[in-house]
């Protein structure tokens, strides 16, 4: 259990969503067209001069910075941290009250997903949190934020269950619930160092019994992993990422070829027609705690917004985690 984990974890993931927010929206082609040959290989502003179409949001946003994705993520840290080891109705009451603060932020204008909004509207008029997600709704929403909780529990039993509770707030559909217990598990076995091919079988043990959606996607990952990305991300096998199953399988599948490259990894996550910013996000939570932090570009880590917040907030839930492991 090295701390370099946990910081590349948190800074991995938001500079993999920093990477992909200007390419959320935009095509691969797009991309190739106006940035370069190989699309986006750094930060880019949202309303780079390069980009032919503008955008409806992102005014004043630098390039470094990231969206809703790396927000509600750091919600779903927050509420692991402030809330100790409190019982699961305590860590979800916690994990409502910031959801609802982020939703009423100014500085909640990335983009975030509808549902989202939705969930944590019905939060906000106090419906209950098993209760206010939109049942429907498979968005990848709940997928993208829930990194930290693999970082928190050793139990892989208990880190799929808390990341399906932590779905419930926003996204009740089965899909979205496994997608966010696979994106968790695929950060809590990164973290111990369990390889790729060993990590998809664990994850299909435990997810693909609860959703049909979840497993077809899911269950054609190892025979794609030797095709290239403009196939499977671009062309769309896997599809655009918008629903969780499709965000995880795209994320696992750029781990997967690239886990020993977190560079390589999140730049074929982002270089992507679909969601580009919330796979760049999985991408980056596991191949960071995968690598730990010093594999990330020092570039990217120094000029990701909040570094320094980020960085310390790794270093906080590996001491929460140290001392939960020492009692
Ligand atoms: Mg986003």
């Amino acid at each position: 259990m090295r701390e370099s984990k946990f910081v590349g974890c948190v800074v991995g993931l938001a500079v993999g969503d920093a990477l992909g927010y200007p390419a959320e929206f935009r095509s691969r082609a797009q991309l190739v067209r106006e940035i370069g040959p190989d699309g986006i290989t750094g930060f880019v502003a949202l309303k780079d001069p390069r980009f032919s179409r503008p955008f409806f949001v992102g005014a004043g946003h630098p390039p470094g910075t990231y969206t809703d994705d790396t927000q509600m993520t750091i919600a779903v840290a927050e509420s692991l941290l402030a809330a100790n080891e409190a019982e699961l109705d305590g860590l979800m009451t916690e994990m409502s009250a910031r959801f609802v603060d982020w939703s009423k932020s100014e500085t909640n204008n990335r983009a975030p997903g509808g549902a989202c909004i939705e969930g944590c509207r019905k939060l906000a008029r106090g419906i209950p949190w098993r209760e206010s997600g939109v049942r429907e709704s498979k968005g990848c929403g709940a997928a993208m934020r829930v990194a930290p909780i693999g970082l928190f529990y050793d139990d892989l039993e208990q880190v799929a269950e808390v990341a399906r509770s932590s779905s419930l707030l926003t996204h009740g559909h089965p899909a979205a619930l496994e997608g966010a217990a696979a994106a968790a598990l695929m950060v809590a076995l990164a973290l111990k160092g369990v390889a790729p091919q060993e990590m998809f079988n664990e994850i299909d043990r435990c997810c693909s019994s609860h959703s049909n959606d979840f497993a077809k996607v899911w269950r054609m990952l190892p025979n794609l992993i030797d095709e290239p990305p403009e196939r499977v991300l671009v062309e769309g096998v896997l599809g655009e990422g918008w629903v969780a199953e499709e965000a995880v399988a795209s994320a696992m599948y750029c781990h997967w070829r690239h886990s020993n490259d977190f560079r390589q990894a999140v730049l074929t996550a982002i270089n992507t027609d679909g969601d580009s910013d919330s796979i760049g996000t999985i991408t980056g939570s596991v191949v960071g705690v995968y690598l730990g932090v010093d594999a990330i570009p020092a570039a990217w880590r120094q000029e990701v917004e909040d570094s320094d917040y980020l960085h310390e907030l790794g270093r906080r839930l590996f001491r929460k985690r140290q001392g939960t492991a020492a009692t």
